[in-house]
């Protein structure tokens, strides 16, 4: 194949039809239904987000509509009739799309409206995809209204958009709705190896978990990352997952739960080290606090939920993170993500965001090096043999600390009822009065 003739992927698999539709069964089975019986509403409204398949969907709609060879009890359209074939190719008269973003005005719509009385030219009917719906303005939804109350029979409109709640009750009353769901990671995934394969190339499955989380739902995103994947990889048989995670910046990634291991080894010179090359390419230091975030909050799920499942994530980093799960206790996972909350709105507010994350860096590095608080209290407990008020407790510990953790506002307790929530509430006093 020459690069000339390469047609991206996203076009090339673009459903012709109904049965190619990924996912998204409830339009599918109503609008066959409707089609085969001959029972077809005259106005349609496709929700969901961006890339999902409203235009596709759309155009299929038109397509089985208009279709000349179709039978009358099949919901296939041939593909390449006439029709079809104009359809496919927004060149159909009767076919016509409208960008709602750009042709907001009410005079737009007048234009449609003066139109719609002609009977269709080559087609069984006249099709009006509006894309992007709710961006009319209220004059002209307004002005819509009443056609839309009673279309001639030979017209058709389908609406799509990706904010329903934008577009008036009065035009979603006049319109059978279909909400168009987001597909999970496995099911794009799958999809992206159905394709491949009817390319003749394959992929690492790592290397399809990572696009499919990436493209959050979206197939025609999902296709957009796959056909750039191929060709940063050369168009090569095979595509390995760290072309793909490179391509994605996902290196970054490995950084991250670098530094991440550092922090909570309490390695500051490494953990500075780690920063201060990372700050060397990149100033966004709010996206780093947020990835590690996302690190703190992949090691606690994996620490809490059975068979957590890392997708997207590559095999050497699913196991950095279960190694760290394993190691770090629960109370030092939320109490570093405490610490990280606060620290972004530091960071974000700071006239000086890399001494501030150096400074948070710091904190959480001398925090995590800290005994367990928990673990010192019980051990005093059992060594002094009696269960004196914890405000005696304190004492001894904050010197342990060198800090003053006597701002406590704990009502005194016994060292037995001492639970995650007491150990934290003094951490959080500690570190409110003493690491700043
Ligand atoms: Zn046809």
């Amino acid at each position: 194949m020459t690069q000339n003739s390469y047609l991206v992927l996203a076009r090339k698999y673009r459903p012709q039809n109904f049965d190619e539709l990924v996912g998204q069964e409830v339009l599918v089975t109503t609008l066959s239904n409707a089609i085969k019986n001959n029972k077809l509403h005259h106005a349609y409204i496709l929700t969901g987000i961006r890339g999902v398949g409203k235009t596709t969907s759309a155009r299929i709609i038109a397509k089985t509509l208009n279709c000349l060879n179709r039978a009358e009890n099949e919901v296939k359209a041939c593909g390449t009739c006439d029709n079809c074939l104009a359809i496919s190719a927004s060149k159909h008269q009767d076919v016509i799309e409208i960008d709602a973003a750009s042709r907001t005005g009410v005079d737009d719509i007048r234009e449609i409206i003066d139109s719609i009385a002609y009977a269709p030219v080559m087609a069984k009917y006249k099709i009006y995809i509006i894309d992007e719906v709710h961006m009319l303005s209220n004059s002209a939804f307004n002005a819509l209204l009443k056609t839309l109350e009673e279309p001639p029979a030979h017209v058709k409109f389908i609406f799509a958009t990706t904010e329903i709640r934008k577009v008036p009750v009065t035009i979603l009353s006049r319109c059978q709705r279909f909400d168009l769901r987001r597909l999970d990671e496995t099911e794009i995934a799958l999809h992206l190896k159905n394709i491949l394969s009817k390319e003749n190339l394959e992929a690492d499955a790592q290397a399809l978990e990572i696009i499919a989380k990436m493209s959050e739902g979206s197939v025609r995103d999902s296709l957009s990352l796959l056909d750039q994947a191929l060709s940063s990889n050369n168009h090569a048989q095979f595509l390995p997952a760290d072309v793909v995670e490179k391509m994605l910046g996902l290196n970054d990634r490995t950084k991250v739960i670098e530094l991440f291991d550092f922090m909570l080894s309490g390695d500051f010179n490494s953990a500075l080290n780690s920063f201060a090359a990372f700050y060397a390419y990149s100033s966004d230091i709010t996206q780093l606090l947020a990835d590690l975030m996302e690190v703190t909050s992949k090691v606690t799920s994996t620490k809490l939920i059975k068979n957590y499942r890392l997708d997207g994530y590559s095999k050497n980093n699913q196991e950095k993170i279960a190694a760290i799960a394993l190691r770090i206790p629960l109370s030092s996972l939320t109490r570093i993500w405490q610490m990280l909350v606060k620290g972004h709105a530091e960071v974000s507010f700071s006239q000086a965001p890399k001494m501030a994350f150096e400074m948070l860096l710091i904190r959480i590095c001398h925090l995590v090096a800290l005994p367990n608080l928990k673990e010192v209290l019980l051990d005093l407990n059992q060594s002094q043999n009696s269960s004196p008020k914890l405000e005696e407790k304190i004492a001894p510990i904050a010197k342990t600390l060198n800090s003053e953790v006597a701002t406590t506002n704990l009502e005194a307790k016994n060292v037995e009822e001492i639970n995650d929530d007491v150990v934290n509430e003094i951490l959080r006093n500690f570190e409110g009065s003493k690491i700043v």
